[in-house]
């Protein structure tokens, strides 16, 4: 399961409130992007939710449990940022299954997930090599594999492609839209491209400087675009 639901959700940065009373719902299973312009408060979200950043009020609930006062690893949620920090001496393999080890699971579970998560994201080939050794792109891979071993609930993903060059770009997009349609697990996908929130998104949330400006499908927003700010972000015009 991965329904998740943000109610009233507020955070302060000292006198600064940079999200200012946030409500949603997420269906297990949806992918649900957080678009707006740089500043808007999407990290900061993704991170409460996450558990990296803490709730000033409000409540965050996984599937009927109050988490807002769990630490992140007690939510079953993994983020997959766009600085992945692979460890350069270990093997692709080790690099995916280094969390499984740490938390004592069995050789033979690490070998079946790190192998399942290797055949969906098309690493097979590349499971002895160095992360040295691999493209950029490769290189992503490992890192949402990193996620995928451990079966999390949901997926929080922050501006995962934006080191990568447009072509690679274009290419890890339609990656994490197959690997959303395998899985089937809810994913919360921040960016500042519009292409990338049109193409991926069952709901797009619009973010405007710490409220929402307005949630739907792509095509509602696109048609029907409730505001200006809404209609620049969508590109069509108001
Ligand atoms: P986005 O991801 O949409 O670019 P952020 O969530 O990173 O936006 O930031 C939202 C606002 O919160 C910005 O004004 C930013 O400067 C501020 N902010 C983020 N983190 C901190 C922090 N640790 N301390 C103070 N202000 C912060
Ligand atoms: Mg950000």
């Amino acid at each position: 399961m991965g329904k998740i639901e943000l109610n009233k959700v507020e955070k302060w940065f000292g006198d600064l409130q940079v999200i200012k009373g946030v409500d949603l719902q997420i269906e297990d299973g949806e992918f649900v992007v957080f678009v707006g312009p740089s500043g808007c408060g999407k990290s900061t979200l993704l991170r409460m939710i996450g558990g990296l950043e803490e709730t000033s009020r409000g409540a965050i609930v996984l599937d009927g449990t109050d988490v807002t006062d769990k630490p992140p690893h007690e939510r079953g949620l993994t983020m997959v940022f766009q600085s992945y920090a692979l460890y350069p001496h270990m093997s692709v393999a080790d690099n995916m299954g280094f969390s499984l080890k740490t938390s004592g699971a069995p050789k033979a579970e690490i070998d079946a997930k790190v192998g399942e998560a290797a055949r969906i994201l098309k690493l097979e080939p590349f499971l002895d090599r160095r992360p040295k050794a691999l493209s950029g792109g490769q290189r992503q891979r490992v890192a949402i594999g990193r996620s995928i071993v451990r079966d999390p609930t949901a997926f929080l993903f922050d501006e995962p492609l934006s080191n990568l060059d447009a072509a690679l770009r274009v290419e890890m997009r339609y990656e994490i839209a197959k690997l959303h349609q395998s899985l089937k697990s809810t994913m919360i996908y921040v960016t500042h491209d519009q292409v990338e929130a049109m193409t991926l998104a069952d709901r797009i949330v619009v973010l405007e400087y710490g409220t929402i400006a307005q949630v739907g499908r792509p095509r509602e927003l696109y048609e029907n675009p409730a505001n200006l700010f809404v209609a620049q972000f969508i590109g069509s015009p108001a």
